[in-house]
Formats: structure tokens, C-alpha cells, sequence
């Protein structure tokens, strides 16, 4: 169940307490790739520069990533961001952003991508993320991520754009700001108005909440005994989050997913999330096996049971 996947793929320069490394790497969409393929095949949408290296694109074969959609611009070089953490890893300061080539990023479908059932949108200008949405043409379920800058500065064109969303995955500063309002349950029912039939807010360290209807569900984070490297980990929840729900192939029945399917991709989305924190950049991608994967998940279950 082909799981078309839009965003950026970078180099990043990261700092947290626990080391520096100036250029590895990074992106939304290559997080959001590498751990959605654990589930289901993934087909990416993205634009690098010629400076792109051999080893990343052979990471990203590696895991069976459809790279028809990554387009090079020759001369051109991959969109370059940069960012220091607090102490303890709550905040972060952006440094740089070197959009590069993602400046002209205008996602084009190849033909073999159009007929995918299931669709992630990262982040990026709402209109290019409808402008996806409409060139594919048997959708079952297609959603996406935001951030504050859209939010606030093309707000309306972001309406519009969630309106066609069957999900919305934001963090819990972004759905009061999208919302107008401080209360997450009161946020969410606002959010849910807009359009989205699924709203799932990410809450860091704390876990993530989801809403759809009139229930929720609320997952705690993992408790890591170290974490090197947040980047990534929202990005690579959703990968976890929608490559669960494609490999099973799910489909809304009036608009709604059953909503057990949902819970369990929330965990295997904290799961995905989890490991993304244990190393540097994708470095632990590199490394993870099914094992590991379904060992932690049995871990959420044991230690929410009651
Ligand atoms: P996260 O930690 O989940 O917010 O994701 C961090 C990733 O997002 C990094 O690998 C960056 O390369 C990428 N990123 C940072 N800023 C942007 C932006 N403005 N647009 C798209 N991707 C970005």
C-alpha cells in the first residue's frame, strides 16, 4: 500500500548537549521516509542539489524508498538548516536556513506516484501541499504536518488546504495557535471543525494526544534514558504514525478511521519517535531492526496497561 511522501530532504548542522556535528543528513521528509518504510513502501517527493551525496541517496534505496520523485538540481545545493538545543532539550534555536534549492521547491508527481492510496504532506507552503493533494487521483487518506510560520503569516491559504485533510499532525503549540485557543481538548475540537477528521498533537517528551469524533487518546513518550538528538523525531512519529495505518491498508468509513488502528499507529508513531532520539540525525535508522521495533511497542503496552 504505496505511501507517497512530500518535504524536505537537508543537510542539517545540530548542537545538543551531547555533541555538534556540522553537516549530516537531515530533512522532514527523509525522517518521515525512513521511518514510515519500516511499514509500507514508501514513494518520496523531494528536491536535492548536485551536492547531494551518493551515500545518502544509497541510504535511502537501502530501505526500498521510491527515489523517481527526488528531483536534482544540477548546480543547485540541498536546502542547508542549522539548530542549537537548551540543556535540556525542550527548545531549540534555529540558526541557519539555507533554503537552496527548496526556495523553487514545486513538487511534481511522477506519473507512477499518482495513483497511491496514502499521503503525508510535511511541511511545507500550504498551497504546494493542495497542489499535491489534487494531482493524485485515489486518495484514501492524506494529511500532513504545519508549522507556526504558516500558521500565522498564510493562514488562509492553509484553511483551505486542511479542509481536504483526512489528518493533521501538529505539535501542542501549533494547534493553539492554529486554534486560538490555550485549552488542548477545546483546541482540538475547534481544529477538528476545520476539517481534518483526525487530529493528533505531539507533545515532545510528553507524548502525543489524539482526537477524532468525540474520543481521544492519549500516549505517553517514551522514557529514554538518553537522548543525543531530538531532530527528527516529530517528523519520524509521522512516519511511523501513517506507514502503520497504509501497511494495513486502512480506509475511512464515513469520513472516520476505526479507531483502534488509529491508537495503535500513535504508538508505533511514539515508537518511531523514540528511536530518532537515541542518536545523531538518522544514525539510529541505520541501525534498527523489526525486533527492536516490535519489542518497544510491547513496552508502550506494558507500561500504560491497567
Ligand atoms: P523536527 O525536529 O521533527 O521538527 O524536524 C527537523 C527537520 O526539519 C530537520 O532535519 C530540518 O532539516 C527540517 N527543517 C527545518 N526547518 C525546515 C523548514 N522551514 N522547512 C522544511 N523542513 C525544515
Amino acid at each position: 500500500m504505496s505511501l507517497i511522501v512530500v518535504g524536505s530532504v537537508a543537510y542539517d548542522g545540530v548542537e545538543t548537549p551531547h555533541g555538534k556535528i556540522d553537516r549530516m543528513l537531515g530533512g522532514a521528509a527523509t525522517y518521515i521516509a525512513l521511518a514510515a518504510a519500516w511499514f509500507t513502501p514508501v514513494k518520496l517527493v523531494a528536491v536535492v542539489g548536485d551536492d547531494f551525496a551518493p551515500e545518502d541517496v544509497d541510504l535511502l534505496a537501502s530501505r526500498a524508498i521510491d527515489l523517481d520523485g527526488l528531483e536534482r538540481v544540477a548546480g543547485g545545493k540541498t536546502f542547508f538548516w542549522a539548530g542549537k538545543y537548551s540543556p535540556d532539550m525542550n527548545d531549540r534555536t534555529t540558526l541557519r536556513t539555507d533554503l537552496n534549492v527548496f526556495a523553487d521547491f514545486d513538487p511534481k508527481l511522477p506519473d507512477s506516484y499518482r495513483s497511491a492510496p496514502y499521503l503525508l504532506l510535511g511541511n511545507i507552503q500550504p498551497s504546494l501541499q493542495k497542489n499535491v493533494r489534487a494531482q493524485m487521483t485515489a486518495v484514501k487518506f492524506a494529511g500532513g504536518d504545519t508549522m507556526n510560520y504558516w500558521i500565522n503569516d498564510f493562514r488562509a491559504e492553509l484553511l483551505e488546504t486542511i479542509r481536504e485533510w483526512d489528518f493533521l499532525l501538529i505539535n501542542d503549540t501549533e494547534a493553539r495557535l492554529l486554534s486560538g485557543e490555550h485549552n488542548l481538548r477545546r483546541a482540538a475540537a475547534r481544529i477538528l471543525e476545520m476539517g481534518p477528521r483526525a487530529l493528533v498533537v505531539k507533545r515532545g517528551e510528553y507524548g502525543a494526544v489524539l482526537f477524532q469524533g468525540g474520543c481521544h487518546f492519549m500516549a505517553p513518550g517514551y522514557l529514554l534514558e538518553d537522548v543525543f538528538d531530538p531532530t527528527g523525531a516529530g517528523d519520524s512519529f509521522a512516519g511511523g504514525f501513517i506507514g502503520y495505518l497504509a501497511g494495513r491498508g486502512v480506509s475511512p468509513s464515513n469520513g472516520a478511521i476505526d479507531f483502534a488502528e488509529l491508537r495503535r499507529a500513535v504508538i508505533y508513531g511514539s515508537v518511531m519517535g523514540s528511536f530518532c532520539c537515541e542518536k545523531f540525525g538518522v544514525d539510529r535508522f541505520r541501525t534498527l531492526t523489526r525486533e527492536e521495533i516490535e519489542a518497544r511497542y510491547r513496552e508502550f503496552q506494558d507500561c500504560t496497561a491497567f
